[in-house]
């Protein structure tokens, strides 16, 4: 619950109903349907009259505010930092790939996890975004992505989905039900949150579950993601495990190479051992560096030497192109290095 008034894509039907009590039933679904349609304004709603836009324009304000925006220079890759009501500042990235259109989005203001080598970790933790703060960033990233469809939502921006699970779980609903994207598109990372996997696991609708890895091996593991010591890694694979079977998903794991931590021939083995039952994928992402963490990234050739191990070990494991590192867009970095970011602020019309 939020104390906060409630922002456009905040409310639910009935409770678009009840601010519209004075309107016929039919109203309601014609707002309803506007406000979900692709690319379309509350106040371009045609079919509603425009004293009813404008007023629920008034009771319902949007949620972010661009503070920064910024695209590649091929235009593959542009980014937001978004400001919310109350000054908090979440970012959201947008990538076009050759077969499909994909979206980051956060879920919280900063993050409570602590992991080491992450940006937004090194900063803490805010607070929770509401379902409305989720879903438009979705929704903005949809409209700039236009004439192309958006197809992916990713929820690896910043903050930790499971740790702010219902927020989660009903931007889900909301993504799957009125912005008709697919389940099997969506979804959720995780730095291995045991009882939101459990949770997850028991849902209807069957997301794709990345799980952020980094280490195989409790020790080392405990350091770098501090929520190992919570969730220790048997305990994260019989949870995976669950997931798996309840759902039948892909399962991934997110493995950001840090040069001399987690790069070895034992880190491949390790790896291997923990991947092969669960029979998961690994998304092998070099680390973007962060002024926190004084680790470079595994250099280009470790990085396939690494790749090519695993493969050797059985492992289905591809390399992530690390989309916007020029513009400051990966993990956090925007925010961090807002003061010296390029980008200019964007007003939207
Ligand atoms: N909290 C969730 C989702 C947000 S982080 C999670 O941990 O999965 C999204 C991904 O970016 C995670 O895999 C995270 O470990 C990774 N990441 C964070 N900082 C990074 C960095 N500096 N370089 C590369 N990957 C990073």
């Amino acid at each position: 619950m939020t104390s906060r008034p409630p922002t456009r894509f905040d409310v639910s039907r009935d409770e678009l109903a009840a601010l519209l009590g004075d309107q016929p039933r039919y109203r309601v679904d014609q707002v309803w349907d506007g406000l979900y349609e692709p690319g379309k304004d509350l106040l371009d709603i045609s079919n509603v009259p425009v004293a009813v836009r404008e007023r629920l324009d008034t009771t319902l304000p949007r949620a972010l505010t661009p503070v920064a925006e910024s695209s590649s220079d091929d235009e593959t890759t542009t980014k937001w930092l978004w400001e919310l009501a109350d000054g908090a500042q979440v970012e959201t990235v947008l990538m076009h790939y050759r077969d499909r259109t994909t979206v980051c989005i956060s879920t919280q203001a900063g993050c409570a996890m602590a992991c080491s080598f992450c940006a937004t970790g090194q900063a803490g933790f805010e607070r929770q975004l509401t379902v409305g703060e989720i879903v438009e960033q979705v929704i903005e990233a949809r409209r700039v992505a236009l004439p192309r469809r958006l197809s992916n939502v990713v929820f690896m921006g910043m903050g930790e989905p499971l740790a702010n699970y219902d927020a989660t779980w009903a931007a889900v609903e909301r993504l799957h039900g009125d912005l008709g994207l697919s389940a099997r598109h969506l979804t959720i990372s995780t730095v291995g949150l045991v009882p939101g996997i459990r949770r997850l696991a028991a849902e209807s609708l069957p997301v794709n579950l990345a799980v952020s890895l980094h280490l195989a091996e409790d020790a080392r593991r405990d350091r770098l993601v501090p929520i190992n010591r919570r969730y220790p890694l048997a305990v994260l694979a019989e949870a995976c495990h669950e997931y798996l079977d309840a759902t039948g998903r892909r399962l991934s794991f997110e493995w950001a190479l840090i040069d001399g931590v987690n790069d070895s021939d034992l880190d491949a083995r390790q790896l291997a051992a923990y991947a092969r039952p669960l029979r998961a994928h690994v998304n092998l992402i070099p680390l973007n560096p962060t002024p926190g963490y004084p680790t470079r990234g595994t250099p280009p050739e470790g990085v396939a030497e690494f790749r090519d191990r695993l493969r050797e070990l059985g492992i289905n494991a591809t390399v992530r192109a690390n989309r916007g590192t020029d513009i400051d867009a990966a993990c956090g970095q925007l925010r961090a290095n807002k003061a010296t970011s390029v980008a200019t602020p964007t007003r939207r019309s």
